[in-house]
């Protein structure tokens, strides 16, 4: 059970190191300024930053001035709970760098989504979750590294180096949002933005000892955000409580017309629905999650804290999700063809980087071979082959119909349980390079995650104990739109274990 002792008796962390909620008590009751909140993280940045390789681009004059505005709002009174919190994005998702007359702002800030091919790229707009951000008060502090296009497991793919973890800076914080949640994990921002497409917000938060929450597709704006799988993407927080996740998700979510497939049903009150226990719920184990390969002490913690939920008042039972080994084939046939078509755009020409080649065909040609890394190249040959004539119905269609088939499982099961548990990745974070040369190993990384973008349903991943001294996450699955009853799971959790509290090495002044 808890082997760390609950948050009120344990010696105060240093500033960077607490939490959304902690830090905004002090700013209310004017014991603290946004303008020092910014600081605290602008010097982890400085002392980590570059060795984490956490960052792609700090703001830092622009997040000082946003957080002497923030200063000047709380001082007349402002209650918004997000005002005057520093928080970082990962880059993928596009930030106003252009005035209306397509000339550089000052301090705007490159959008590269981990790719050399959107080298020089300045964006003309925002994305929707900045924008909602900035209107919660929120302060920008910069964009975190990530695989590129975000596609990986491990944050080894970025072009701009991998991304190492806190808590041992030999291993991955997992991928693809691996800076985002490194960052977090670190102290070097209250909360971070990712992306999860087949795991990239869950599995990198459970590598890192932190939240990290894939809301319902449709849920959260993907307006600005740079497009991999259309129909899987979906953008949420990583912070370090439930709470704080809680309320970034409240400041985010949203119908956005910009975006038709933001979908229009109310946002609840999502910090008002964590109701410290789990006393009325029917939690759905799915024996099929314990994949064969998962490490004996990730294994070890999930049960464990499978039995906590238990000893809380929630009833367990077992539950089968039977095409859940369907799950990776399927998502490598669809998220490979999306992602062909999706990147077609990229051309050398609309877009950042460009050979310079004379010749439009061979500028293409090479724009693409140089712009492009070499997992971004695999999954485009793989989506463009999936989708070809004469292998469309072999594979792209059966793909579709197996999705169904997976998606009406989880509905089935979802209509005699509130909400699954389950482990979110078979590992704890892994040596950097170790899974690099076999491209299959690494996609088993998602096992546990893919499923859930398959079906578009919500899932959270929170700390649940330390295997050989790394963090183990806990997967919470819920119905759609149904973020509320898996945000107060995982937070009756938290308070009961007590993992709340786990911080990696980084965390000291
Ligand atoms: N690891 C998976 C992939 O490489 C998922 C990535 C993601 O969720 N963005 O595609």
């Amino acid at each position: 059970m808890a082997t760390s002792p609950p948050a009120s008796e344990a010696p105060a962390l240093p500033l960077a190191d607490r939490t959304i909620g902690e830090v905004s008590d002090l700013l209310r009751a004017r014991k603290l300024s946004s303008v020092e909140l910014v600081r605290a993280c602008l010097e982890r940045i400085a002392r980590d930053g570059e060795r984490l390789n956490t960052f792609l681009a700090v703001g830092d004059e622009a997040a000082l001035e946003a957080a002497r505005d923030a200063d000047r709002a709380l001082a007349a009174g402002d209650e918004r709970p997000l005002l005057g919190i520093p928080y970082a994005l990962k880059d993928i998702f596009v930030t106003k760098a252009l005035d209306e007359a397509g000339q550089p702002l000052p301090g705007g800030l490159p959008t590269t989504a981990g790719s050399k091919i959107l080298d020089g790229y300045r964006s003309p707009y925002a994305s929707s979750a900045e924008d909602r951000l900035r209107a919660a008060g929120a302060i920008l502090l910069g964009k975190t590294n990530c695989d590129e296009f975000a596609m990986g497991s491990s944050n080894e793919n970025s072009a701009f180096g991998a991304v190492h973890n806190p808590w041992d800076e030999s291993t991955v914080p997992g991928g693809s949002s691996g800076g985002s949640a490194a960052a977090v994990a670190a102290g070097e921002a209250f909360f971070a933005l990712g992306t999860d497409t087949g795991g990239s917000i869950r599995q990198p938060a459970s590598l890192s000892g932190i939240i990290g929450l894939k809301p319902t597709y449709g849920r959260v704006s993907r307006y600005g955000m740079v497009a991999f799988a259309s129909s899987l993407d979906q953008c949420g927080p990583f912070a370090r409580s439930v709470r704080d996740v809680a309320l970034v998700l409240g400041a985010v979510a949203g119908h956005e017309p910009r975006d038709s497939t933001s979908v229009d049903t109310p946002v609840p009150n999502y910090a008002e629905a964590l109701k410290g226990h789990v006393r009325d719920l029917r939690l759905g184990v799915p024996r099929e999650y314990f994949v064969a390969g998962m490490e004996p002490g990730v294994e070890k913690a999930v049960r464990a804290a499978i039995d906590l939920l238990e000893e809380l008042g929630a009833e367990i039972v077992e539950v089968s999700l039977p095409s859940t080994d369907k799950g990776l084939a399927t998502y490598y046939i669809i998220a490979p063809a999306e992602a062909s078509a999706n990147l077609a755009r990229y051309d050398g020409v609309k877009y950042g980087y460009s050979a310079g080649d004379d010749d439009l065909l061979t500028n293409y040609l090479r724009s693409r071979g140089q712009g492009f890394g070499p997992e971004v190249k695999r999954r485009i040959m793989l989506g463009t082959y999936a989708l070809s004539a004469g292998y469309y119905d072999a594979y792209y269609l059966k793909a579709q119909q197996v999705r169904t088939l997976i998606k009406a499982e989880f509905d089935d099961v979802l209509e005699g349980v509130d909400a699954l548990i389950a482990p979110t990745s078979p590992s704890v974070a892994f040596e950097i390079g170790a899974k690099t040369q076999d491209p299959l190993l690494m996609y088993l990384n998602d096992a546990c995650t893919l499923p859930v973008n398959i079906a578009g349903l919500p899932g959270v991943s929170a700390p649940c104990g330390l295997s050989d001294g790394l963090p183990v996450g806990l997967q919470v699955i819920g119905r759609a739109f149904d973020e509320a009853t898996v945000l107060r799971i995982a937070d009756a959790y938290e308070q009961a274990a007590g993992f709340g509290s786990l911080r990696p090495p980084t965390a000291h002044d």
